[in-house]
């Protein structure tokens, strides 16, 4: 038991790292004093911490800061038990970090930010490298960035014509990309570090949970009658998802065998 307190400790201070990051990098773009998202205000050290709301506009925190805080902490002690194959525990923690900071921010901000690609980039390649060969991992990224690429155009095309529906039925365009060039450079980045061909498995787990998402928020607008006119509306964002599965992929890889077939 004593020796799981130093995943504990790490997993704790990566989660507060986590937050910091979701707080400032979309506001701000740099490392600054965490801001309130909505009124722009600035977060205490005590709030920051405790995941207080905002004592200006009141915008809760308390849900997100504490889901990263376990979820880092539960994901630290998991990997420090059962540290991925060729990659240890610091470099798994350094991906997981990676992966929850664009997870937080792309569900806040719908925005994939080029820095933390950056970042994840160079990690990925090193994890991809590490486990599958560098061949492999460059591989998958092309594959991956090639594949969201192709979607990306169809998604271009799609929000054309969903416009022209939206003006024909009355509401007004608002620019909603089905389908962000963060989630192209996402695809790349998740690409090296699953490595060729295991991307294409990525790619299909991710689209897979996205879609038990859409199904159940569709779901969830029929009950509370709320589809008129919002079905047009729907935003689907696939960060989030594509970064689940490759987080099952590298560090639940027993659970993923049950699935492939072989
Ligand atoms: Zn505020």
């Amino acid at each position: 038991m004593v020796v799981l307190i130093l995943p504990i400790l790490v997993g704790w201070a990566l989660g507060y790292l986590v937050n910091y990051l979701s707080d400032t990098l979309p506001v701000t773009r740099r490392l600054s004093q965490p801001t309130c998202p909505n009124c722009r205000h600035e977060i205490g050290l005590r709030d920051f911490m405790l995941g207080y709301s905002c004592r200006h506009c009141g915008r809760p925190r308390f849900i997100r800061v504490w889901s990263v805080l376990l979820a880092l902490t539960a994901m630290s002690v998991y990997i420090w038990l059962n540290p991925p194959h060729n990659l240890g525990y610091l470099l798994g923690m350094a991906l997981i970090t990676y992966f929850a900071v664009v997870f937080v921010i792309d569900m806040e901000n719908r925005l994939i930010l080029h820095p933390t690609s950056l970042v994840g980039a160079g990690l990925a390649l090193i994890a991809g490298w590490l486990v599958h060969g560098i061949a492999r991992s460059v591989f998958g990224g092309i594959a991956g960035f090639l594949f969201m690429l192709i979607l990306y155009y169809f998604g271009v095309l799609f929000a054309r014509y969903r416009t022209r529906r939206m003006q024909a039925s009355g509401f007004t365009p608002d620019d909603e990309e089905v389908l962000g060039a963060g989630d192209v450079i996402l695809a790349g980045i998740l690409g090296l570090a699953l490595g060729w061909p295991l991307i294409w498995f990525g790619i299909l787990l991710g689209i897979l949970l996205g879609g038990v998402y859409g199904i159940f928020l569709v779901l969830a607008m029929v009950l509370t009658r709320n589809i008129k006119g919002r079905a047009l509306q729907i935003f689907m964002p696939y960060g989030p998802f594509f970064i689940l599965s490759a987080v099952f992929i590298i560090f639940l890889p027993h659970f993923i065998r049950y699935m492939l077939p072989g």
